[in-house]
């Protein structure tokens, strides 16, 4: 039953959590393309809402089950609406077969791109048209879904199943299909991308055979397992400038009495070695640590260890922290181990955070005076290499910018972990980011007016 000709119909996606479910999203707006459907501005004007949920950790959970309950009500204002409960809320917490939720017309797991094909009546195409809600010059390619490395505290392996990579000439079809649409930068992501390989071909030669076809496109890759470091990929970065020096590490923790309880396959000693090699790398590489506090038997001494290990590396750009949570069936929520008390995870947090904000300083002074590239998010906002798009510090433009694309840009100030900039010339090359200091910061004239950078 296709709706193509039956007129006006028009779909909203709404999309929670990761970069990953962005791409699924894309996935599912370009079926809902070949429907007929139109892309309406908001759900108010939509006659489908598609809601693509996060359940990662309960906060996901809940704001899922927030989202869920006003597109049931969404549904019910207007007779004919259909509703899409999609992504990994569903995958989670799978209804029984023939079942679905009050309110919901169709029920799909994470990218179940299919399912949505079956509904709508269309036959399968073969391979998604990628449609972005969001920025065209930022874009998010996957290259692998599920996990097999069963972490005790996560959930994923149980929402997305195990690892599957995806094929290199699926991965550059959809490249060029990015690049086609106007990307300038390029995230590779999956739940684990330092694991993929195939037929011989490692992640590193996928990197450069990707950088080297799309030149002039930023190649960012994310969720790099910290026992999964492909070989050769810091040489890359060092050695091809278009192969962002952006290192996303979930370390998760630096004690290895918690690693060895979370089920992570690493000690500190191997993590410093890795972090001492990025250090010593010829290109500044950024790098973005995540690590969760409050784990069941976390003492203080091992939260120490985290510390004094986070203190030691002054290549962290980004440190993001979360609160562990016992997630329903993991393995540690069925051991049932006693956590932290609430008053001291507290501490913690605020004290990664603390970290988190010099790390911010100390990378302020380091850029103070310099010229970035920095690709454009919005007229007044964009990021530089040593951020990813949406989730690190940001470049906020002293001036609206009229063009889209990449520009060069003179580092003004500093706002937390954004970066005031001055536009100062469209971008015209894949060159070094850093050139020498120009103007002194603050000089010069910060009138505000328009600068025009090419696609
Ligand atoms: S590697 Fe990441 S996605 Fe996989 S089980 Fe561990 S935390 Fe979860």
């Amino acid at each position: 039953m296709s709706r193509k000709g039956e007129g006006n119909l028009r779909a909203f996606v709404r999309t929670l959590g990761c970069p990953k479910n962005e791409v699924d999203s894309e996935r599912f707006r370009g079926v809902l393309s070949r429907a007929g459907y139109d892309r309406a501005p908001s759900p108010e004007e939509a006659d489908l809402l598609l809601l693509n949920t996060c359940a990662f950790i309960e906060p996901a959970v809940r704001e899922s089950l927030d989202a869920l309950r006003e597109a049931v009500s969404w549904r019910k204002r207007s007779p004919g609406r259909r509703l899409v409960l999609a992504g990994c809320l569903p995958g989670r917490y799978p209804p029984g077969p023939g079942e679905r939720p009050e309110g919901v017309d169709l029920v799909a797991g994470p990218g179940d791109t299919a399912s949505l094909e079956a509904y709508l009546g269309l036959f399968p195409a073969g391979r998604d048209l990628l449609l972005p809600e969001g920025s065209l010059y930022s874009r998010f390619l996957k290259i692998s879904d599920g996990c097999d490395n069963a972490c005790s505290y996560c959930t994923i392996p149980l929402i997305r199943g195990p690892y599957r990579g995806i094929r290199p000439d699926a991965i550059r079809e959809s490249a060029d299909q990015l690049v086609r649409q106007g990307a300038v930068e390029i995230g590779l992501v999956g739940q684990d991308t330092g694991r993929w390989s195939f037929e011989g071909m490692s992640l590193t030669d996928l990197l450069a055979t990707l950088s080297e076809e799309h030149g002039d496109v930023w190649w960012r890759l994310y969720y790099v397992h910290p026992s999964h470091l492909p070989p050769g990929l810091l040489e890359l970065m060092t050695a091809r400038s278009n192969v962002v020096p952006y290192l996303d590490l979930p370390i998760q923790h630096a004690s290895d009495h918690v690693l060895r309880r979370m089920g992570r396959p690493y000690t500190e000693s191997r993590l410093r070695s890795l972090l001492e090699r990025v250090g010593n790398c010829e290109t500044l590489i950024a790098v973005r640590l995540t690590v969760m506090v409050g784990y069941p038997g976390e003492s203080d001494r091992d939260f120490q260890t985290l510390l004094d290990f986070l203190g030691d590396f002054d290549c962290i750009r980004n440190l993001v922290v979360f609160r562990y949570y016992p997630e329903e069936g993991t393995r540690e929520h069925s051991q049932g181990r006693e956590l932290p008390g609430p008053a001291v995870v507290s501490d913690r947090l605020a004290d990664v955070e603390a970290l988190s904000e010099f790390f911010s300083a100390e990378w302020a002074t380091r850029l103070s005076g310099k010229e970035l590239k920095v690709v454009v998010d919005g007229p007044r906002e964009g990021h530089c290499m040593y951020d990813a798009p949406f989730v690190d510090g940001r470049c906020l433009f002293d001036r609206a910018v009229s063009a889209p694309g990449r520009l060069r840009a003179e580092v003004m100030d500093f706002r937390g972990n954004d970066i005031l900039v001055r536009p100062v010339i469209e971008d015209d090359s894949m060159g070094e980011l850093e050139s020498e200091p120009s103007s002194p910061a603050n000089s010069g004239d910060t009138s505000p007016g328009e600068v025009s950078c090419l696609p």
